[in-house]
């Protein structure tokens, strides 16, 4: 048990008693001192639980005992000094003759006014934080913003190294960082739940998880090896739940210089949990919404087949560096590149194997191109690649080491070794007859019926 520290203040005719009485009694630590000044400093630097003093010194350190609860130790004149005592704000006191047991009464009773109004303080602290943290929360009708706030203000009150507000997708049986205080960008990050092994079980009991020490509590049995370069010793996991089922997770962690959570911060994000769990709700929907709306924008741009662009996204970036080409008089060039003689392959093979083909063979064709460059599937087995700021040499080379690379490649999904070869028509603005966007597609495609024409497996350029 933790024990009592006890700042004494006390003249050769009391110091006999206290001292006897102390060495008794093992739930108390005192600190003796036989001057006011050095008494008042101690007391101002490590509060005591309780000060004991001589009575005579009542008005040498009055200065210190409305904020400590203290016993006057009182010897003569007794009716005058207790009065005295109380104006300066002592305590309590005991007279002579002194008895342990009073004294013992009196510390007993000082000790649990303490526990009560650091209790009643710590609760306060608590509701102020919560008044705060829901004025902050109104200010704002912005997601993003509100849930960083809600990170930030914790960050502010808890001494921690990591701050994240996690968000629950239990139609997906997923996670997501919705707001982190110490890294912004960790924003929309997907967790593989398997390997936060705390949040799954506060998701199961519904109840805090508190991992104290990561390198010996069980729970992290697991994940230990993955998580000890970060440097975390405890972990705090809080359900945030809305209408009984938890919709999300504050997820605090400490770095190992760091202590635990103490009860008084546990309870602290208890009630912030509770507070803000409506707001929340609200910014998690909204969350929610734009994470789908993004999904399906992703898709209405995807080829469902190969998961590269569709035409539509293609149209769309082509007329931009187009423009963009015409503005600052730069090059751009268009490959459109079609397999040889496919329609054998669906007939030799099957239509199924034909479709792992044009997979595989646009997966090629993405790892090959650069970050700039726009790949997209043209249709049937034919694709299209837009290549910002090249020239015509430069797309010749590319065109070549593409065809090559097709070549020289074994299809997973091909019973037997068998080439695949393809065809590619190449287009280059500036070109006098290369107004627009659609010019410049309609060249590639012109080239590349030159490119079947004279025997497939070649590259050929518009108007060469
Ligand atoms: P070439 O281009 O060399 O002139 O001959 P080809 O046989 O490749 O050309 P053609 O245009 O005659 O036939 C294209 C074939 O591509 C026909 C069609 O069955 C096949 N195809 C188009 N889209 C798909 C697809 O999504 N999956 C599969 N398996 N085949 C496709
Ligand atoms: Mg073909
Ligand atoms: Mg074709």
């Amino acid at each position: 048990m933790k024990r009592q520290e006890i700042a004494v203040l006390a003249d050769e005719k009391n110091i006999l008693f206290l001292e006897d009485f102390f060495s008794k009694r093992k739930g108390y630590r005192p600190h003796y001192f036989d001057r006011p000044s050095l008494f008042i400093k101690f007391v101002r630097d490590n509060p005591p639980t309780a000060a004991v003093l001589s009575a005579r010194y009542v008005k040498a350190v009055s200065e210190i005992l409305p904020s400590c609860p203290s016993i006057a130790l009182i010897s003569k004149d007794i009716e005058k000094t207790i009065k005295e005592a109380m104006a300066r704000k002592v305590h309590c006191y005991i007279y002579t003759p002194f008895m342990e047991v009073d004294l013992e009464h009196k510390l007993g009773q000082v000790t649990a006014e303490k526990r009560i109004l650091s209790a009643l303080e710590s609760r306060k602290k608590e509701l102020e934080s919560v008044v705060d943290l829901m004025h902050l929360i109104s200010e704002t009708l912005d997601s993003k913003e509100l849930l960083f706030r809600i990170v930030r203000k914790i960050s502010e009150l808890i001494s921690v190294t990591r701050c994240s507000i996690i968000r629950i997708d239990w139609r997906r049986m997923t996670a997501f960082v919705v707001a982190s205080f110490e890294n912004p960008s960790f924003r929309g990050v997907e967790l593989d739940l398997n390997k936060y092994p705390e949040i799954l079980a506060a998701l199961s009991s519904k109840k805090n998880v508190i991992v104290k020490n990561v390198t010996t509590d069980p729970i992290m049995s697991g994940v230990r090896e993955t998580i000890s370069p970060l440097g975390i010793r405890s972990i705090l996991v809080v359900p945030i739940f809305h209408r009984n089922s938890i919709i999300g997770t504050l997820f605090l962690r400490t770095s190992r210089a760091q202590n635990s959570f103490s009860e008084s911060e546990i309870n602290l994000l208890n009630s912030l949990a509770r507070a803000s769990s409506n707001s929340l709700y609200n910014a998690f929907l909204f969350e929610q919404v734009e994470d789908e709306k993004a999904r399906l924008e992703k898709l209405s741009i995807t080829d469902y087949l190969t998961g590269i662009y569709n035409i539509r996204y293609f149209y769309h970036r082509i007329s931009e560096e187009f423009s963009r080409a015409q503005r600052y008089a730069s090059s751009l060039s268009c490959l459109m590149l079609d397999i040889d003689h496919f329609k054998k392959i669906n007939d030799t093979y099957g239509h199924k194997t034909g479709d792992l083909i044009l997979k595989e063979f646009a997966s090629l064709l993405k790892k090959s191109s650069r970050k700039s460059d726009v790949l997209a599937r043209y249709g049937g087995e034919e694709f299209i690649l837009l290549l910002p700021e090249t020239t015509t040499a430069g797309a010749v080379c590319e065109a070549e080491r593409i065809r090559l690379c097709i070549n020289k490649h074994v299809f997973k999904s091909l019973k037997t070794r068998r080439e695949i070869t393809i065809s590619v028509g190449i287009a280059s603005y500036p070109h006098p007859r290369i107004k627009t966007h659609d010019d410049l597609i309609a060249s590639a495609d012109t080239a590349l019926f030159a490119a079947k024409n004279s025997g497939r497996n070649k590259a050929a350029i518009y108007d060469n």
